[in-house]
């Protein structure tokens, strides 16, 4: 690792290809693997990572919007990429883009074909996304017979497949739920098959997914958090890798007197003699006002230091009380150690939340090739 002289993200595309290759050993050899790389590839850096898995041999990888899509097209990724929400609006430049949507309304599956229409597409490759209880996107059960007798008539798309999405695969109080999605999707997928003229692939599992209910792979599964390092699960962190690590550097140390406060709205008062060191991070680069006021630890020399008083726009203030460090001395915000999804939990977020959130701001440095 190098020493950080200012606010960065290390990217380790070592840790993400271990962490890829630990995901495979989960599947059948020739289940496909769909990457799923929207918001930056979770907050890290889109094309880079996608660059480096299209090496690896995924077969897929998913974005939520189009504009998300095209910036993988400029960075020259060639494999299909489904988009998870596209919105009618954008539908032209999808098509223009080779982007693969996925239909989830009867409203969303008329205005494409509409455009494809337009565009006097033929067979353009679609995916059909239906709710089994997530409620959040997607056709209806009862939807089947108006998508079918849709397809079946006209010749502008094709589906290439059929998926839904899991609510709680993580959360296994709720398998009997996940079980009921997995039955409810196997019956839809069964009815369209029949009824289409050919038969779409199937694929349902998130990373959760792979982990807890490997028997519903079917053709593809849809990894996003275990690529980065996480699988919402202990025993499962212990094999994957960090690809992230936010680290940052000291600006300068204070000698706090007993009685003196720190920061804005004077939010932390000392009662003793404290030093605090200022870091040139705040929540202009994703670190929330959740992760002040003494909830949270950074490491600086291997020690742990609280996050003190409001998080500022540009900058933090921590407690160096007892820790031999300096302007100019590295802290790591979070990485091997804490890990996001420790130092989320610390604001009662998730590491999705804290990982896509590192704003632009701060500056992708990688590690690996
Ligand atoms: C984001 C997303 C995924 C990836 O989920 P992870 O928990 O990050 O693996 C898969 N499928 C859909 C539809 C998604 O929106």
């Amino acid at each position: 690792m190098r020493k950080a002289h200012e606010t960065v993200l290390e990217i380790d595309l070592n840790a993400l290809e271990h962490n890829y290759r630990f995901l495979k050993s989960q599947l059948r050899p020739e289940t496909k693997f769909l990457a799923v790389v929207k918001a930056f590839a979770y907050g890290s850096d889109a094309p880079r990572i996608a660059q480096k898995l299209e090496t690896l041999g995924v077969d897929y990888f998913a974005v939520a919007y189009v504009s998300e899509g095209i910036a993988l097209r400029k960075a020259g990724i060639t494999l299909p990429i489904l988009v998870l929400h596209p919105l009618p609006v954008h539908f032209e430049s999808l098509i223009d883009n080779c982007l693969e949507p996925s239909l989830y309304s009867p409203k969303v599956l008329r205005d494409f074909l509409e455009v494809a229409q337009k565009k006097n597409q033929k067979n353009y490759p679609v995916h059909i996304k239906f709710n089994t209880g997530l409620n959040r996107l997607g056709f209806w059960e009862n939807d089947v017979d108006f998508i079918t007798e849709t397809l079946n008539e006209r010749e502008e798309i094709k589906v290439v497949s059929i998926f839904s999405h899991l609510a709680a695969s993580e959360d296994l109080k709720e398998a009997p739920f996940t079980y009921r999605q997995i039955e409810i999707f196997e019956k839809i997928a069964e009815e369209v098959t029949e009824k289409l003229k050919h038969a779409p692939f199937k694929h349902l599992l998130n990373t959760s997914g792979i982990i807890n209910y490997r028997n519903a792979q079917y053709d593809m599964v849809r990894s996003g958090i275990g690529l980065y390092g996480f699988g919402n699960d202990r025993i499962v962190d212990a094999d994957l890798r960090p690809v992230v690590t936010l680290k940052t550097v000291i600006s300068q140390i204070h000698k706090i007197e007993p009685g003196e406060t720190v920061g804005y709205n004077r939010a932390f008062t000392s009662t003793e003699y404290r030093k605090t060191a200022t870091l040139p991070i705040g929540h202009a680069d994703g670190i929330g006002r959740q992760y002040g006021k003494g909830k949270t630890f950074v490491h600086v020399k291997g020690q742990l230091a609280l996050i003190i008083g409001n998080v500022c726009m540009d900058m933090i203030m921590i407690d160096v009380t007892g820790i031999d460090c300096a302007a100019g001395d590295e802290v790591i915000i979070f990485g091997e150690n804490p890990t996001a999804e420790s130092f989320a939990a610390s604001a009662n977020t998730i590491s999705y939340e804290l990982l896509t959130g590192i704003s632009q701001r701060v500056k992708r440095q990688y590690m690996g090739r």
